[in-house]
């Protein structure tokens, strides 16, 4: 396995020369310019949002809007700041409208997400929201089910914990969200340092997400009953 050193390198070729200039979907037709990513390049914390706004999209930045400064809020709170953690979406291009990822557009981009986990190699990836959540477990529980259960899963070869969290847009709507999504942040130094280490093993070369086993209980039934109506699929 690459020193991190050569990691940061690697990643950062990767998004210049794959990420920014990616044409693999229509998006890119719409798009301002692509939303590649923010932070440290060696995170150990990672954070898995949906697609760029509009915010997103005129300033090439994850989360600078109103979930943004939610997020940024949610990890202060927590004794983090951006530049410490990487930040990223599902999809790297605005959908037009702000409308959901379709299907073959996050088959598009899936690759892009999972080389940038497999080569940042975080301890923990904080999925915000069901797309994310549903992308990298590999499961199709909601996250209204999973939110907070932490899952141990595979990434190229490199085992990590995956940490399901509400989309901060869905805190926006309601305050009884916003507890949860907070109670829920609470455990992340907790959980990060409970996290194992980064392994050695060395991945294939397209890298894929595979939940790994675990013994914990199924997850129970969610602590916050989903808002009868479901906004922007957050819930
Ligand atoms: N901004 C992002 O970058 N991603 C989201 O999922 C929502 C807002």
């Amino acid at each position: 396995m690459p020193e991190p050193a050569d990691r940061v390198a690697a990643l950062q070729s990767y998004h210049d020369r794959e990420v920014a200039p990616c044409v693999r979907c229509a998006l890119h037709r719409t798009r301002t310019q692509v939303v590649v990513g923010s932070g440290a390049l060696d995170a150990e914390l990672m954070f898995v949002g949906e697609a760029p706004g509009y915010h997103e999209d005129v300033q090439g930045v994850p989360f600078v809007g109103q979930s943004g400064q939610l997020l940024t809020t949610l990890l202060e709170g927590i004794g983090l700041t951006r530049d410490r953690v990487f930040v990223a979406n599902v999809l790297k291009c605005r959908p037009p409208g702000n409308r959901d990822p379709a299907p073959a557009e996050i088959q598009s981009c899936e690759p892009h997400l999972f080389r940038q986990v497999s080569l940042i190699r975080p301890r923990m990836v904080c999925t915000l929201g069901n797309f994310a959540t549903k992308l990298l477990s590999g499961r199709p529980d909601g996250i209204s089910r999973v939110h907070g259960h932490e899952l141990p899963i595979e990434v190229g070869g490199h085992r990590l914990l995956l940490y399901p969290l509400f989309h901060p847009a869905a805190a926006l709507y309601t305050r009884a969200m916003l507890s949860t999504l907070e109670a829920d942040f609470a455990r992340i130094p907790e959980l990060l340092g409970d996290a194992a280490p980064v392994s050695a093993a060395a991945g294939p070369a397209v890298p894929t997400a595979v939940a790994v086993p675990s013994a914990a209980p199924p997850p129970p039934p969610p602590a916050v009953p989903p808002p009868a109506d479901e906004q922007l699929g957050l819930f």
